[in-house]
C-alpha cells in the first residue's frame, strides 16, 4: 500500500475535526473521500501533508513514517495537493506557474534573479519542457503564455493540476476539484484523473460531485462528523444505509 492513515484524530480547541480516523490507499488507486460540509476532509489533507501536525496517530507514505515531517519534504517525498480555492499565481503564465510547481523540487535555483550557470540554463530548459508536457496533458496547450487570471474556470483548476503534477507526485490529494464546474468542463476532469491514474500516480480526491465520485473512484471513505462512516467500492457506498441517511440522502 502507498499510504496508510492509522487512528490519526485532529481537536482544534473543543472541536474534533477527526476522531481516530484509519484507512489505507493502494498504489495506483483513485480514492475518494466524501461526507457532509465539515466532516473532517480538508483536515485529513493538512494532516498527510503535515500542514498542522495530528493530535495523535500515525501516517505511513510508501513505508516510511511521515507524521511530523515538514510539508516541503512530503512534497519531495512525493505527495502533492491542490486547494479547495484556486491558489494560482495571477499574473504569472500558465507555463511559468506549472515551472514554478516542478521548482518546488529542483534544488538549482533556477527562479533566481538572474540565470548564471550552464546546469542553471539546462535545469530552466527540463523544467519547461516538462511543464510543456504537463499543460498538453491536461489540455491547455493553447493557453500556454495566458495569464492565469485570464484563463475560464476549468482551465485554472486544470493548470492546478498541472502545477501539482509538476513536482512529480506519486501520491496526488485533489480538493473539490470539480468544485464550480459546468458539465463539460467535470467530463474533462474526469479523463484528466484517468490519464493521471494511468501514469502510475495514486489519487486521494475530496469530492461533492457524487456522479463524478462514483464512476471515477475505486474505493470510498465516508466521513461524517470527524469519524469514519463506511468504506468500499462506490456500490457498497451507494447502498449503504447510514451513509444514505447522513449524506447521500441529502445530495
Ligand atoms: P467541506 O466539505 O465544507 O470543505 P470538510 O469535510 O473539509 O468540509 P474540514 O474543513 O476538515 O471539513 O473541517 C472539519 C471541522 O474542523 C469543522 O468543524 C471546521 O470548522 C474545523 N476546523 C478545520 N480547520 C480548522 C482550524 N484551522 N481551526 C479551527 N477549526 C478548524
Amino acid at each position: 500500500m502507498v499510504l496508510k492513515i492509522k487512528s490519526i484524530s485532529k481537536n482544534f480547541g473543543g472541536i474534533s475535526a477527526l476522531t481516530d480516523v484509519s484507512f489505507s490507499i493502494e498504489e495506483g488507486e483513485i480514492f475518494g473521500l466524501i461526507g457532509p460540509n465539515g466532516a473532517g476532509k480538508t483536515t485529513m489533507f493538512n494532516m498527510i501533508t503535515n500542514l498542522f501536525p495530528p493530535s495523535s496517530g500515525e501516517i505511513t507514505f510508501a513505508g516510511e513514517i511521515i507524521t511530523g515531517i515538514k510539508p516541503h519534504l512530503i512534497t519531495e517525498k512525493g505527495i502533492c495537493r491542490t486547494f479547495q480555492n484556486i491558489r494560482l499565481f495571477p499574473q504569472m503564465s500558465a507555463l511559468e506557474n506549472v515551472m514554478v510547481g516542478g521548482h518546488s523540487r529542483s534544488k538549482s535555483g533556477v527562479f533566481s534573479s538572474v540565470i548564471r550557470t550552464k546546469a542553471q540554463r539546462n535545469e530552466e530548459a527540463r523544467l519547461r519542457g516538462s511543464a510543456i508536457e504537463l499543460l498538453e496533458l491536461v489540455g491547455l496547450s493553447d493557453g500556454i503564455g495566458t495569464e492565469a487570471e485570464n484563463l475560464s474556470y476549468g482551465q485554472q483548476r486544470r493548470l492546478e493540476i498541472a502545477r501539482a503534477l509538476a513536482s512529480k507526485p506519486k501520491l496526488l490529494l485533489l480538493d473539490e476539484p470539480a468544485a464550480g464546474m459546468n458539465e463539460t468542463e467535470t467530463d474533462d476532469l474526469f479523463d484528466l484523473i484517468k490519464k493521471v491514474q494511468a501514469r502510475g500516480i495514486t489519487v486521494l480526491i475530496i469530492e461533492h460531485d457524487m456522479p463524478l465520485v462514483m464512476k471515477l473512484c475505486d474505493r470510498i471513505l465516508v466521513l461524517n462528523f470527524g469519524k469514519k462512516l463506511a468504506e468500499g467500492t462506490p456500490k457498497d457506498i451507494q447502498n449503504n444505509k447510514a451513509v444514505i441517511e447522513a449524506y447521500l440522502g441529502s445530495e
